[in-house]
């Protein structure tokens, strides 16, 4: 992966993804402690509410993209 690890001090800080206030860099991204707390209850929730369930939809054979059909050379 490309890793541009450049610290953005001061640049435009993302406000709390909670409640959309802005974050301290102390607990960044979140604005509190509270906040924090609320999200990784989030987090936990949705990992046991999401059912196991591979999505595969592996069934339609080839994707065929519009365009190459009819390119085919017809002599
Ligand atoms: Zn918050």
């Amino acid at each position: 992966m490309a890793g541009s690890r450049q610290s953005h001090e001061g640049a435009a800080p993302e406000p709390c993804p909670i409640c959309r206030r802005k974050s301290l860099p102390r607990l960044r991204p979140f604005c509190s402690e509270r906040c924090a707390d609320v999200d990784l209850g989030r987090w936990l929730t949705d990992a046991y509410a999401v059912p196991a369930e591979d999505g595969d939809e592996d069934d339609g054979g080839p994707i065929l993209l519009p365009g190459i059909a009819g390119q085919t050379g017809e002599e």
